[in-house]
């Protein structure tokens, strides 16, 4: 059997993921089939593969892989569930969540990552609802989401985006100082007749801030 070198590169990388503990075969997969290469800028193209973070416009990042890998696992996420993303930056992270078989919705701030996010995944067929505005406000159109993914790190949880999960869903979000952010996963579960939020914090990550109202 012949590998083009992305993909080679690419199940590499899987292999890399699967050392430090990712679990989710559906994750796995999705990492393993979304070229990453069109994501980045034309000069980052060759380390499209390696396990970091990369500079995108804006003055953003396209996540490393391992912090996409470990939050998607922790969204728990079922075949058609409705999955809504804070900052699309490059797209990267929306494209994951849509071959796992999400339906995607993706909120971005700047209108330049916007634009770009939107002509990328568009060429790459990938079907994802996207708009330009301030996710801090979740996307209330669409909601209830099962799962809901803040890729920019936040001082707190803005209580929209709870408001907008469905019983029994799952919010995953970097919390933290402006240095360095936990991820939380937030179960939104019925106990008692009333709403709660079931809160698991895990390892210390740095993201880029997550601007505006309910932000910095
Ligand atoms: N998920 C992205 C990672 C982007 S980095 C990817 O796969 O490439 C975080 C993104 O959050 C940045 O693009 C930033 O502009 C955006 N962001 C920050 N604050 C925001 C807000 N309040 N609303 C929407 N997007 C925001």
């Amino acid at each position: 059997m012949t590998f083009s070198l992305p993909s080679l590169k690419r199940k590499e990388l899987v292999e890399k993921l699967i050392r430090s503990g990712i679990k989710d075969k559906k994750v796995l997969d999705a990492i393993n089939t979304v070229k990453r290469e069109f994501f980045v800028n034309e000069e980052f193209k060759r380390y499209a593969y390696d396990n970091n973070a990369l500079p995108i416009n804006c003055n953003q990042t396209i996540s490393q892989p391992y912090t996409v890998a470990f939050m998607t696992e922790l969204l728990e996420l079922k075949e058609g569930e409705k999955v809504l993303e804070i900052g699309t930056g490059s797209g990267y992270q929306a494209a994951i969540l849509k071959v796992m078989g999400a339906e995607v919705y993706s909120v971005e701030k700047y209108e330049e990552l916007y634009l770009k996010a939107k002509s990328t995944l568009g060429s790459l067929n990938y079907k994802i609802n996207l708009k330009c505005g301030d996710g801090t406000k979740g996307w209330n159109e669409f909601a209830p989401y099962d799962g809901i993914i803040v890729t920019a790190g936040s001082p707190k949880i803005p209580e929209i985006l709870i408001e907008q999960l469905s019983p029994g869903g799952r919010l995953v979000i970097p919390v933290g100082d402006r240095h360095s952010q936990q991820i939380w996963q937030v179960k939104k579960v019925k106990r008692n007749g009333d709403f709660k939020q079931d809160i698991t914090r895990f390892d210390d990550f740095k993201f880029v801030p997550l601007v505006w109202e309910e932000g910095w």
